[in-house]
């Protein structure tokens, strides 16, 4: 048991950003920094643009100024919530590390960074190493990407293929996703511009990942980006957009992954706008003996991501000093207590 509470700054007060502001609250973890650079944001009150929607007596400082928030929060953790490359979060992470301060990131690089951004990742844990702190990356698919199939994993005698399906809707999220995602473009505009891509996809690190903890060496990895489209028009709120029957509302991106050991990784990650009768899906396969289905209906996609991060604080701050991505950390919990009880 610790005596103190932990002490986190916040930096991303954007859709994840204000649910984890509440989660923090409510598991006894006092905010003492907020940062965002979106300029409806900065100068308000952290608690109160968040679910929360107390007065917390927390300004957010644009980014400009992060160096003033570290030098006077004394904070313990910074929780990342800003995009999902490791070099658009590389300077957050930088100055966290700089200032002896635990990072932990919903950047989805972040969750297994070595191959795509070795450089940049060997840099930060160096970094870390040397302030004493520890960096890395949870979210979704920390348990809903990770340690749920590799529990599942755990009760199979042999496993030749596991197919992951995850569905959710890219409107719940800011609106740069919408643009990842070729919403509102044409298909032919999509095929151009998106497919060509050759950045990996969110799902291409969580098959790494997954690889990494199984003992699996990877012997070729391929990613496709597929649009998604409907056949009635749909309004975006968020983005005050309506997109025509037919024109794009999101994209599945398919990573398959062969390993040197036999078994084949799949996943499908589905982002699209919803229609009234779409619903967030989680499936997740393992072919082999026996063959296992873990289908979880309608699994409340934000939430999850939030508590995730959330709860693995602890482990975060007991972790020795370096980059330890969660393959190399104990199983997530959750945690009745307030975190620093815990
Ligand atoms: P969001 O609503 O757009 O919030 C992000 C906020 O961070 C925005 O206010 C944005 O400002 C701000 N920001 C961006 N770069 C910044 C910087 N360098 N310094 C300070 N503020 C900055 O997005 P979200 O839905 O909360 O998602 C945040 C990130 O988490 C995204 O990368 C998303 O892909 C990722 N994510 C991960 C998971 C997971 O499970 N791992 C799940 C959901 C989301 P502007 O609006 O001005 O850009």
């Amino acid at each position: 048991m610790k005596e103190h509470k932990i002490r986190a700054i916040v930096w991303g007060c954007g859709q994840m950003g204000q649910i984890i502001i509440r989660y923090l609250q409510e598991k006894g973890v006092e905010l003492v920094g907020a940062i965002d650079r979106n300029a409806s944001r900065v100068g308000k009150d952290a608690g109160e643009i968040s679910t929360l929607k107390r007065f917390l007596g927390i300004p957010i400082y644009h980014p400009d100024k992060a160096e003033q928030v570290f030098q006077k929060a004394n904070a313990n953790v910074c929780i990342i919530c800003t995009r999902s490359l490791l070099t658009e979060i590389y300077d957050s992470l930088e100055m966290a590390a700089q200032h002896g301060v635990n990072a932990i990131t919903l950047g989805e690089e972040a969750f297994y960074p070595w191959t795509t951004s070795r450089d940049l990742s060997e840099k930060l844990d160096t970094l870390a190493k040397k302030h004493n702190c520890t960096i890395t990356g949870s979210g979704y698919q920390d348990v809903f990407g990770g340690h749920l199939i590799t529990s599942v994993a755990a009760a199979s005698h042999r496993i030749d293929r596991i197919q992951i399906l995850t569905r959710y809707n890219i409107a719940q999220y800011g609106s740069f996703a919408l643009d990842l995602n070729g919403v509102g473009l044409s298909v032919d505009a999509f095929k151009q511009t998106i497919a060509t891509s050759k950045e990996p996809f969110v799902n291409w690190y969580v098959n790494e990942w997954l690889c990494s903890r199984l003992g699996w060496s990877i012997r070729t990895q391929n990613q496709e980006l597929l649009p998604t489209t409907n056949t009635e028009i749909i309004h975006v709120t968020s983005a005050g957009i309506d997109i025509p029957v037919g024109d794009v509302t999101g994209m599945e991106a398919v990573v398959t992954t062969e390993t040197e050991e036999g078994p084949i990784i799949e996943s499908h990650l589905m982002g699209k706008v919803y229609t009234h009768s779409d619903i967030d899906i989680y499936e997740c396969t393992l072919i082999g003996e026996p063959n296992t289905t873990l289908t979880i209906r309608q699994p409340g996609t934000p939430e999850i991501t939030c508590a995730s991060l959330v709860n693995r604080l602890p482990q975060l701050i007991d972790a020795p000093p370096g980059f330890q991505t969660t393959d190399k950390m104990p199983s997530p919990n959750y945690w009745t207590l307030p975190l620093h009880n815990s």
